[in-house]
């Protein structure tokens, strides 16, 4: 009989991946459980007309040497195997608003940053100095964000508590620097009402300091973190699909899986959504406010995207994200009406390693809420094992909304349907059944700054040998699961050593 792993972690997310690593490294017997055939969840990839298309990574930040992602994602040996394009230094997301086709651009490093916008808005000079030394001070208080030793270990509210909309509009009362300051906030589906500012400072501060996209998609990571995995003696099995948490004595003892199979463990990380990972546990045995706690998080908005595959060699490669608003508010479109969607959208166009100068595709996207695809809810499709192909009103209702969002991409690029071979669709019910979120929610747990402490969520559980990792424990993207790897893994080891371990790897 197969002898219990020392860990079991359910789902290979990139933080699934990551603590499998780390608990490897030192010496653990860990096992990944993944419901799908793809390992790597948001950074799953497919490929349609032969151009590879990402999920949920479209470009990434800090990864110069030395710089915070960098330093992790060394120690991981990522980065001799990553495959990446420097995003155009002098505007690497432009925002747009409206008719205006001036694209409002965001530079890369703080001092091109800074021109940049002084170049636009030369009478805000002290607001954009403001804004710029305040994102820094954010940054710098989170130590693991800078990879850090903790020297303090009490728990610092100040910067979860201050509204990301209320701070912009203390810097200037210019309306139009303050939306383009916010003009990239799909990249942590921004709520006027609701997002803290240490959420748009460590987001946008990673970019700002160096932006990347990955050759031929995300997928590398995925690739590289299997093979050193299974270098490393860890088991990883895909279609395994996590059905029950067994408990034994206020205990976690094993999982079960779909097909029958019992994985017995010693201790259990979760790389799933809190809710998912209380619905694996029967009632009774963890605290009902905990579970309600972890049940009634509310989360980010999902989004609709149109997967474009051009004609060979027709438009040309775009080196920058486009953040296009409808209107000059740059927080309204989360808050869409049905009937005016699609008000925003971001586009974002794949580094194809065929072609320097040309695009070989697009991913245009649009917020979405869930509840608009409520009537075709008890439908589940993902390829290859669970396909059962939606209604002919699905595929209908798809292609009227991807026409929609072509015709606004077009606002921007009049001549883009010449230029369009086909296209493919994806959906929040895509993302709810790929990556396994009730609602296809695009980062997870939605964080407020009015009550930052109950949207802050712990790795440690109600159940001693059960632990969370992932986009919903400290922060979504490449860097905010990296950094929630390592706070999950400090409840198997000291934090400071794990962090003297990733400076000595660099
Ligand atoms: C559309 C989109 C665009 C994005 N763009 C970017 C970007 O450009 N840059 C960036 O840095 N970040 C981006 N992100 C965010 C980033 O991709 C995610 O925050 C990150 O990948 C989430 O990792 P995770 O560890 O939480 O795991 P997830 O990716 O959520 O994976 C969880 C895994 O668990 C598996 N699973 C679920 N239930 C079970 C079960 N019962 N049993 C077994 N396995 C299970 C799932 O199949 C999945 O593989 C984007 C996200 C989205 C959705």
């Amino acid at each position: 009989m197969q002898k219990p792993y020392d860990v079991v972690i359910i789902g290979s997310g990139l933080g699934g991946l990551e603590c499998a690593y780390i608990l490897a490294q030192e010496g653990h017997k860990v096992c990944v459980l993944e419901k799908n055939r793809q390992y790597g969840g948001c950074l799953q990839i497919f490929s349609r007309d032969k151009v590879i298309f990402d999920t949920g990574v479209h470009y990434i930040g800090g990864l110069d040497k030395g710089q915070n992602l960098y330093q992790y994602w060394n120690y991981f040996g990522l980065m001799d195997n990553l495959k990446l394009r420097k995003m155009d230094e002098d505007g690497f997301d432009h925002i747009s608003f409206g008719d205006d086709p001036t694209p409002y651009k965001h530079a890369m490093g703080y001092s091109g940053f800074e021109e940049e916008l002084i170049r636009q808005f030369p009478k805000e000079v002290a607001g954009i100095k403001k804004y710029i030394s305040k994102i820094k001070e954010v940054c710098q208080f989170f130590p693991l964000y800078n990879v850090r030793e903790k020297t303090d270990h009490s728990f610092d509210t100040q910067y979860l508590s201050i509204n990301t909309k209320d701070f912009i509009a203390e810097c200037t009362q210019d309306v139009l620097l303050q939306n383009v300051l916010a003009g990239s906030n799909a990249l942590y589906a921004g709520y006027a009402d609701r997002t803290p500012l240490y959420v748009h400072a460590l987001v946008i501060n990673t970019y700002i300091e160096s932006s990347y996209k990955c050759i031929d998609g995300g997928g590398q990571i995925t690739r590289h973190f299997e093979r050193s995995l299974k270098s490393m003696g860890c088991d990883l099995f895909n279609y395994a699909e996590v059905k029950q948490l067994h408990i034994s004595q206020g205990e976690a003892t094993s999982v079960e899986l779909k097909d029958g199979r019992i994985i017995e463990g010693k201790q259990f990380i979760s790389n799933i959504h809190p809710k998912a990972t209380m619905d694996l546990v029967a009632s009774g045995i963890i605290r009902k406010s905990y579970r309600n706690r972890m049940s009634n998080l509310e989360n980010s908005i999902s989004v609709f995207t149109v997967h474009i595959v051009f004609k060979e060699d027709s438009f040309e490669y775009l080196n920058y994200n486009i953040y296009h608003h409808g209107t000059q508010d740059a927080w309204s479109s989360v808050n869409y009406k049905k009937e005016e969607w699609p008000e925003s959208f971001a586009a974002f166009v794949p580094a194809d390693s065929k072609s320097e100068k040309y695009a070989t595709g697009m991913n245009v996207m649009a917020y979405m809420n869930y509840s608009e695809l409520e009537k075709w809810s008890n439908t589940f499709n993902t390829i290859p094992k669970n396909r059962s192909d939606r209604s002919q009103e699905y595929q209908d209702w798809k292609i009227e909304k991807a026409e929609l969002l072509i015709d606004k991409l077009s606002v921007k690029f009049p001549n883009i349907r010449e230029k369009i071979k086909s296209y493919y669709t994806s959906t929040p019910l895509s993302f709810r059944d790929y990556i396994g979120t009730q609602d296809g929610s695009l980062y997870g747990v939605r964080k407020d700054y009015r009550d930052p402490l109950r949207t802050y969520i712990s790795p440690k559980t109600k159940i001693p040998n059960l632990f969370l990792t992932g986009q919903n424990l400290n922060m979504h993207g490449m860097l905010g699961v990296t950094v929630g790897s390592i706070v999950t893994c400090a409840q198997f080891m000291d934090n400071n050593y794990l962090v003297r371990k990733i400076k000595a790897a660099n």
